[in-house]
């Protein structure tokens, strides 16, 4: 099924492209495994160097010595700011637009809540029925708390003719995080400022991957995780944008200490800190936020759609090469056909997915299992290179081909899949 002719041949060109790419030096900034191909970065970014030197210099250097005082004279206190500073140029947004804090989940939850009490003569909420299932437990779980809310559920392709004038809030994934196609953002943001609706959308699958300008699309509010493409590290804060005309309404519905104008003066009564400092909640974990303020060292000087460009690059490169025995063994493309339309990361479809994924990670090539069929390949563009993909591929058809992923103990399943 392999032809090592052909493919030695396209090695060496992966290896010269490598070469001539100016991202390809940015690798050595991860601190990998020996031997193994990361394909998961859509899932948790790997170690930086400069987080790993981070957290050291945080515990040793600033908790240890200077103990409480750490929030003064290292200024623990303004590291969400300038973390939150760091992330705006990433997404289109002023760093007093955008907060560092908590997870995803949480921060869906204030901005959702917020956004209604902007729009309180409208009753429905609208989402789509693929997504992620975090932002739908959070927006079922508001909705109990507001009974008069309705929660709408279409298919992806039906968001915008969904949009009326009942639409309070449109909730929606850049990169939907199943496939990694990619949704119109700017057209959906338009949509629903057309009807009157706010957009909220959940930018996890594309921060740190895709060229993101919320405030040129129109957007009004925004999520996004800290710990896939920012390489924060496992549970890293996530951040949280809200578009500056919405700054004097605004409400957090978590109207902790950290989101008051002056947290320091003990006030009896709450009263919001200015702009996105009010998405804040409770104390930041400072260990954290400072690996995940370290790796955005990754993106300083990064051209703006170098990094997507590449990651397509990369997943064609792998459709190509893998084409013929993904057919001959039952695989499906799940992710968009054309490159243009795609996030970062590829997906199939198997009926064992899951034993094959395990086979693979087995083999040093690290993808995930999505349930109940689906196996996602990520390519994370400062991580992977062209000849990783390379040998991925060949990897990928030596499990096929001697079918090891047959042998029982791949199909025990973890906890984390
Ligand atoms: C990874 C991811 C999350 C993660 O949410 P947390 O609450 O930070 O764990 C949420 N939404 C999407 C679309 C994701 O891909």
């Amino acid at each position: 099924m392999t032809n090592p002719d052909a493919w030695g041949e396209t090695l060496a060109e992966c290896r010269r492209l490598d070469q001539e790419d100016p991202l390809t030096p940015l690798s050595r900034q991860f601190a990998l495994p020996r031997g193994v191909i990361y394909l998961d970065g859509h899932s948790l970014g790997p170690l930086t160097r400069s987080a790993s030197a981070a957290v050291q210099r945080t515990v040793r250097g600033e908790w240890g010595p200077m103990i409480i005082g750490g929030w003064n004279e290292a200024d623990w206190i303004g590291l969400p700011a300038r973390t939150a500073a760091r992330i705006a140029p990433l997404i289109g947004a002023e760093p007093e637009e955008t907060a560092c804090a908590d997870s995803v989940s949480v921060n869906l939850f204030k901005l959702a809540a917020g956004a209604l009490a902007l729009r309180p003569d409208r009753k429905t909420v609208l989402m789509v029925e693929s997504e992620f299932p975090t932002d739908g437990y959070v927006l079922q779980g508001l909705a109990r708390l507001r009974p008069d809310i309705r929660l709408k559920i279409v298919p992806a392709g039906e968001l915008k003719g969904a949009l009326d004038p009942e639409t309070a809030l449109l909730v929606a994934s850049h990169a939907d995080y199943r496939t990694g196609a990619l949704a119109d953002l700017s057209g959906l943001s338009q949509a629903a400022a057309a009807v009157g609706a706010l957009s909220l959308w959940d930018l996890s699958h594309t921060t740190g991957l895709a060229t993101i300008d919320l405030n040129a699309a129109g957007a009004d509010m925004a999520v996004g995780c800290g710990y896939k493409y920012l390489c924060g590290g496992p549970g890293a804060p996530a951040f949280a944008f809200l578009a500056r005309r919405h700054h004097a309404g605004f409400l957090n519905p978590i109207a902790g200490w950290m989101g008051h104008a002056r947290p320091f003066d003990f006030e009896a009564n709450y009263s919001p800190a200015s702009g996105a400092d009010r998405l804040m909640a409770g104390t930041p974990p400072i260990l954290s936020m400072a690996a995940l303020h370290a790796s955005l060292d990754l993106f300083e000087g990064v051209a703006p759609g170098a990094l997507l460009a590449r990651s397509r690059t990369l997943s064609s490169l792998f459709e190509r090469l893998t084409a013929s025995v993904a057919t001959a063994h039952g695989f499906s493309l799940a992710s968009p056909a054309e490159a243009e339309r795609r996030g970062g990361h590829l997906a199939y479809t198997h009926p064992d997915g899951y034993p094959i994924v395990q086979a693979l990670i087995a083999a040093g090539v690290v993808g995930d299992f999505r349930a109940p069929d689906l196996i996602r390949f990520g390519f994370s563009p400062l991580v992977v290179s062209r000849s990783q993909v390379w040998t991925a591929a060949r990897r990928f058809a030596a499990v096929m081909d001697s079918e090891t992923w047959r042998n029982p103990s791949f199909s025990r399943r973890q906890t984390v899949t």
